[in-house]
């Protein structure tokens, strides 16, 4: 079997770049996905000088790396990190991930909160899911978002950053699409939602493919957990996951126009209207009805 050399000098490839068309060796992998991260951060105005990031880390590769990169960003965009992550109590699975979390926050310095559905609402994910186990992503998704914009505000965040990359908003863009839900591609990026208990959330591997977040742990030799959460399987947007790794498989660059066209749709949407937040009525959470999704959710299996 030959081995491929890098398109930029003659070291040995490591990963082949399919939507571009180029065999990339370690080093000048490593540059590229730095170099994408750090314009990234800069095309969106993602942090300012000072600004006290929370990050959402799971010990999952996404938010992992997402936590490298910001700590090294640090040396040329001064800002403050510190790192929640959330134990939505997941048998023979959280318990890995939360073990990652709490060593690399540890080796960083970075100060770290850890919440959990158990003690904050009495119930493990797992315990919810044995009284209703069809919907375990949405339940978990809605707690576990309320759960991090609450945490961060604790921590004095200005904002709050997530490991999506670019497969997850593609998935979730098109899973909006099918589900005929506009109204949620309009709420995915946030920056227009003004609210003072609402933490912007920021995302700087929108621009980066899943599967290079993972090589680029890799070359850096971060020692990730690569199971997945058991409740994965069940959920829609693995079928769309599926379809879109097929499609991308036959026409490279998929992901990237999908992402593109978000971004334009996003883009339109905000010209049109501004999203306005109210006080949720039981909890007083930054809402967009009168009572939240999390207080709904949360009286769903009380
Ligand atoms: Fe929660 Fe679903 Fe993610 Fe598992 S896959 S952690 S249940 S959102």
């Amino acid at each position: 079997m030959s081995i491929s050399k890098c398109s930029k000098c003659d070291s040995e490839s490591i990963i082949f770049l399919h939507y571009v068309c180029k065999h990339l060796c370690a080093k000048h992998f490593r540059e590229l996905f730095e170099k994408r991260f750090r314009s990234t951060v800069r095309e969106f105005s993602m942090i300012k000088k000072d600004d006290r990031i929370a990050v959402g880390l799971s010990g999952g590769k996404d938010s992992t790396v997402l936590l490298r990169c910001l700590h090294e960003l640090c040396k040329d965009l001064p800002m403050e990190l510190v790192a929640i992550t959330v134990d939505e109590g997941i048998d023979n699975y959280r318990d890995a991930t939360l073990r990652i979390a709490k060593r690399e926050t540890k080796k960083l310095g970075i100060e770290h909160k850890i919440v959990s559905f158990k003690k904050e609402f009495g119930k493990t994910l797992d315990t919810i899911m044995k009284k209703d186990g069809s919907l375990p992503c949405s339940y978990c998704g809605v707690l576990r978002r309320g759960l991090l914009n609450r945490g961060a505000r604790e921590l004095g965040a200005d904002k709050l950053a997530i490991g999506h990359n670019l497969d997850d908003v593609a998935q979730t863009t098109l899973m909006n699409i099918l589900r005929n839900e506009p109204d949620r591609i309009a709420r995915f990026m946030e920056p227009q939602i003004k609210h003072p208990s609402f933490i912007t959330r920021i995302r700087p591997l929108l621009r980066t493919p899943e599967k290079e977040v993972a090589i680029y742990a890799m070359v850096r030799g971060i020692n990730i957990d690569h199971q997945e959460c058991p409740y994965a399987q069940s959920a829609f947007r693995q079928i769309v996951r599926r379809q879109l790794n097929e499609m991308e498989e036959c026409h490279p660059g998929t992901k990237f126009k999908i992402l593109g066209s978000f971004l334009s749709m996003d883009k339109i949407m905000k010209m049109k209207s501004e999203k306005k937040l109210t006080a949720c009525s039981s909890c007083g959470e930054p809402s967009a009805g009168k009572t939240c999704r999390f207080c709904e959710m949360r009286a769903s299996f009380f």
